[in-house]
């Protein structure tokens, strides 16, 4: 390998890197809907397990961390509020005119129509329209951020296990 080459290869690996990293720092665990904003809810959130009681589609789990967290493999939101109307501490704050959250839909590499095999599963749970066949075969489902309402409903029927739904720290 000639000394541009490997100076090349370092430069990507490390542009790598900082890309990855930027995401992971980034990336927040997903609290319950309405949970408050950033370190607050840690602050305020004392590991009752309420929410996780609450929950009649059984999707909020109480972590090793102590603090709740929603397991989309177990089934999706019906942003009913229970959660948030039993939480006695003001971690969650339930406000009917409140979005509950704001998450984004990830696909992973491992969607089947990157392996050009036809699945449909996804596009046709989203009630709101938000998942779309690609234009061009080959690539990942299309997503319309503005139709998502992040209830996970998506999630757990896809056969591989592609889609996960991410909150995104806003620089709180
Ligand atoms: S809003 Fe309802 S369905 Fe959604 S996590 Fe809370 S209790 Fe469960
Ligand atoms: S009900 Fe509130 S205080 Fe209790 S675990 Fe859930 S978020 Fe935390
Ligand atoms: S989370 Fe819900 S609204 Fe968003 S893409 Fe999945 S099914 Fe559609």
């Amino acid at each position: 390998m000639s000394l541009t080459s490997f100076l090349a290869s370092k430069c990507f690996e490390y542009l790598l890197k900082e890309e990855t990293s930027t995401v992971q720092q980034k990336t927040m665990p997903l609290y319950p809907p309405w949970s408050v904003a950033g370190k607050d809810f840690r602050a305020l959130c004392d590991g009752c397990g309420n929410c996780a009681a609450a929950c009649g589609n059984r999707i909020i789990v109480i972590g090793k961390d102590s603090f709740p967290a929603v397991d989309f493999t177990q089934g999706s939101c019906t942003f009913c509020g229970d959660c948030a109307r039993s939480c006695p501490t003001g971690a969650l704050q339930f406000e009917a005119e409140k979005a509950p959250w704001h998450l984004r839909v990830r696909i992973a590499e491992t969607c089947l129509l990157r392996s050009q095999m036809l699945c449909l599963t996804c596009v046709e749970q989203c009630e709101t329209g938000a998942i779309r066949l690609p234009q061009i075969e080959g690539q990942l489902p299309q997503i319309t951020a503005e139709h998502c309402n992040g209830c996970g409903y998506c999630c757990r029927p896809c056969p591989v296990g592609a889609i996960s739904l991410v909150t995104i720290n806003d620089g709180e």
